[in-house]
């Protein structure tokens, strides 16, 4: 009776853990904006080029971990948003994480955050923002479901990470910082990786 009752424990424990892990082997790196689609400006620093530098670093980060990464762009051009999830739905057992960084009149607002649509897509944003939030600086504002076009046109688990406000000096001089960027990157591999199966 009591070696049933632990079997049963047992099921219940790995069917949350099943729930909460992801299949994938594909990791399809959407960088923000874009040619000319400069995404947000300030403090000297321009959206697109920060999304593109973290999302290269964060692709080698992930192939060195065997995965299969596609980039929505590896350089700075104009792709339109139905484009990218075009590309994105070509590939199955995927998940889609597209970068972006904030911008806000009010200049005391800071924080990361990450956005989600599906249930998948939340534990995929749950878990980056874990990591992001133990190992960088700045407030974490949480994981929210918004209805972004690259969250509701992609097929597969998805989610859009605003790493950072630019408009506000501290975190605009935080992400100038290419080691800053190393982290970021750092910290969203390994929140994808602890997402999957
Ligand atoms: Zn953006």
């Amino acid at each position: 009776m009591i070696g049933r009752f632990f079997i049963l424990i047992f099921l219940w424990v790995s069917l949350i853990q099943t729930a909460r892990a992801l299949s994938f082997n594909t990791v399809v790196i959407d960088p923000g904006h874009g040619g000319k689609d400069g995404g947000c400006a300030w403090n000297g620093l321009v959206e697109k080029k920060l999304c593109l530098d973290t999302a290269l670093r964060l692709e080698r980060m992930l192939k060195a971990k065997g995965l299969r990464v596609i980039m929505t762009r590896r350089s700075d051009i104009f792709i339109g948003l139905e484009g990218r999830a075009r590309l994105a739905n070509r590939y199955s057992k995927a998940v889609f994480v597209s970068i972006h960084f904030n911008a806000s009149k009010i200049r005391s607002r800071s924080g990361m955050e990450v956005f989600y649509r599906s249930a998948k897509g939340k534990v995929l944003a749950a878990s980056i923002l874990r990591k992001m939030d133990n190992n960088l600086k700045g407030v974490n504002r949480g994981v929210s479901h918004n209805n972004f076009k690259v969250l509701t046109d992609t097929l597969m688990p998805a989610v859009l990470i605003e790493c950072a406000y630019l408009s506000n000096l501290t975190e605009a001089r935080r992400c100038a910082s290419s080691a800053h960027r190393q982290e970021l990157a750092e910290s969203i591999a390994a929140g994808i990786l602890a997402a999957k199966s």
